[in-house]
């Protein structure tokens, strides 16, 4: 297969604290032979394990960035014993448009793996990410949220996995994280999704939901943080323990936990991010905004659960998710 055409401004294997770019040669109406330059930094010492750290997978999702620019400022490689590689917004196109994908070939960075060389932008990011980066890795971690139409409450989570062994290691590495909410994922659709292509190269891979709406919090960015720290020390990187408290656990038995609209119109959500549900109980109602007089449509939970997802803006299109149930474990 061709080489990818991004390259490092720095040396993954050199001592110290880089700060530097991935360049991607785009040439477009404003630059003829311009790059997209994505932000990187590199800090190692010695040997040891190396961890890669990324946020803005989608770009409208900030805990990642905050926590992941911060740490880029704060790391120091005296403190480290191994490599932390960190890329706070990976699909930096879409991150710089505050969108989901990215503008420029409208890719969705978490469906297009593998990724391919010859590819569009987005599939040059994922194949450079896939052939270059996780093979270097020991410990992956990718911090999502919900973005402009999804908010959660904040989890760690992992997904199935048919080896026993990576399935304990992801695992004890989610209770290191340990977010509020830990959670067995069940995916809509994990066709190109990078955390297969992670897990599928046998690494203990963790990923994250802290919020969402298109912004952060005070609280979920302090999750973000801590769980970083906490993952750096888990992997014998940063010394000291994890710091811990408690996370309810959570699975997610079959796709009765998703509720999808088949309507448009109005949104009333009707219990809070975090409450517990009884099956059969209203989630939301969906108001026609066509015309008054015409009772709301009622969603109601398929089984007893905790409402861990909602759908964030106020107005809902056919075929949007309302609300996703897990149940405690
Ligand atoms: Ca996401």
């Amino acid at each position: 297969m061709r080489n990818n055409p991004i390259t490092p401004t720095i040396d993954f294997e050199r001592d110290g604290i880089q700060h530097g770019f991935l360049k991607l040669p785009y040439s477009h109406d404003a630059s003829a032979w311009g790059s997209i330059m994505i932000p990187i930094t590199v800090a190692k010492n010695g040997d040891g394990p190396t961890a890669l750290l990324s946020g803005g997978n989608h770009g409208d999702e900030y805990e990642g960035p905050i926590a992941l620019y911060d740490l880029a400022t704060q790391i120091k490689a005296e403190e480290i014993t191994g490599r932390v590689i960190i890329i706070p917004a990976m699909n930096f196109p879409a991150f710089l448009s505050a969108r989901r994908t990215s503008p420029i070939d409208g890719r969705n960075m978490n469906r297009v793996f593998p990724g391919n060389p010859e590819g569009s932008v987005t599939e040059k990011i994922a194949d450079y990410f896939q052939r270059t980066l996780l093979p270097m890795a020991d410990y992956v971690v990718d911090i999502h949220s919900g973005g402009k139409t999804l908010d959660f409450v904040p989890f760690c989570a992992v997904h199935v996995l048919e080896n026993e062994q990576q399935q304990a290691d992801c695992i004890a590495a989610m209770r290191a994280f340990n977010a509020p909410y830990s959670i067995k994922l069940l995916e809509v659709d994990a066709v190109g999704m990078y955390d297969t292509a992670a897990e599928e190269m046998g690494k203990i891979f963790i990923s994250t939901e802290l919020g969402g709406g298109g912004s952060a919090w005070a609280s979920t960015v302090a999750i973000a943080k801590k769980g970083i720290a906490n993952i750096l020390k888990y992997a014998g990187i940063l010394a000291g323990p994890t710091k811990v408290s408690k996370t309810i656990n959570l699975n997610m038995p079959d796709s009765r936990c998703y509720v999808s609209s088949e309507n448009s119109g109005l949104l009333e959500i009707c219990v809070e991010l975090g409450q517990s549900v009884t099956k059969g109980q209203t989630l939301a109602k969906v108001h026609n905004i066509e015309r008054t007089g015409t009772p709301p449509t009622e969603y109601q939970s398929s089984l007893d659960g905790i409402l861990i997802t909602r759908h964030f803006p106020g107005l809902i299109a056919m075929g949007d998710i309302i609300a996703v149930i897990a149940v405690e474990v």
